[in-house]
């Protein structure tokens, strides 16, 4: 798929799989990966849960990045259950996703606690996948672009806020809460409407320079059906997948896709 920026296609497994799940996901996956045509157009990413991260990296065999789902923003401390950056980074992790929407949902992560992940992150030179998006109560009130703004407001102030700010370390994800792990997923019409918004607050923030640079991932039901014409679209620069990055047969054909 030729587009203007590197298509990024992230898989989630959250809270899900056993080492031994992982070791037979990479198995069957890495040799699918490492024969498929134009691999090196994309770039393909795995969120793993903390205790497989070893088992990923070591099975992975270094053709795809294996990050975290989380971390906290002071780098050590009497945080109990907490993870910091630079224990990720010691364990040769150097990227994370952080403010998922299952995070704000169950977790009471915030916008604020967003801005102060940003800042670490970037102080820290950590890349991130940046979660944003609305509930389907805040879609159905016309409040989508409202919501987007304020998460990325906090995001926006982590990244100005920071002594060495590295754009090139931030990839945003716009996941619609109703589309994730429904079976239901945006319209590209509904995507792209929100990557444009996104791409446009970048600009405002950091430059039309940056905002083109900006890769910004659609997350919510992505499968190998729908990813063609959601991958298709021009704004919408990767994925990020839970349901589907679990079997790595329907994760392989949406690599597939993307470096078709
Ligand atoms: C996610 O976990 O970020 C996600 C988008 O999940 P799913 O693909 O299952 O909707």
């Amino acid at each position: 798929m030729k587009k203007s920026r590197k298509l990024l296609i992230a898989g989630n497994w959250k809270m899900n799989k056993l080492r031994a799940d992982t070791e037979a996901f990479f198995d069957e996956f890495v040799p699918k990966l490492s024969a498929l045509p134009h691999k090196d157009t994309i770039d393909v990413l795995f969120s793993c849960p903390l205790p497989l991260i070893a088992t990923a990296q070591t099975k992975s065999k270094n053709t795809v990045t294996i990050a975290s789902q989380n971390y906290h923003w002071e780098p050590k401390g009497a945080f109990t259950g907490e993870v910091s950056i630079p224990m990720l980074v010691d364990f040769g992790v150097n990227t994370s996703v952080v403010g998922h929407s299952e995070r704000r949902q169950y977790f009471n992560e915030s916008n604020e606690t967003m801005r102060k992940k940003l800042l670490a992150a970037q102080n820290a030179k950590f890349k991130v996948i940046a979660c944003v998006g609305e509930t389907l109560e805040q879609r159905k009130s016309n409040q989508t672009t409202q919501v987007i703004d304020e998460q990325l407001k906090a995001i926006i102030s982590g990244i100005k806020e920071s002594s060495s700010q590295s754009l090139e370390h931030v990839v945003i994800a716009y996941e619609p809460v109703w589309a994730i792990g429904t079976g239901l997923s945006a319209t590209t019409e509904q995507a792209v409407e929100v990557h444009k918004h996104i791409r446009s607050v970048w600009a405002t923030a950091f430059g039309p320079g940056e905002a083109q640079k900006l890769r910004v991932l659609y997350g919510g039901s992505v499968t190998p059906d729908n990813a063609t014409a959601l991958l298709s679209q021009e704004d919408i620069d990767g994925a990020l997948i839970g349901g589907a990055s679990l079997k790595p047969d329907d994760f392989f054909k949406i690599c597939q896709i993307a470096a078709s």
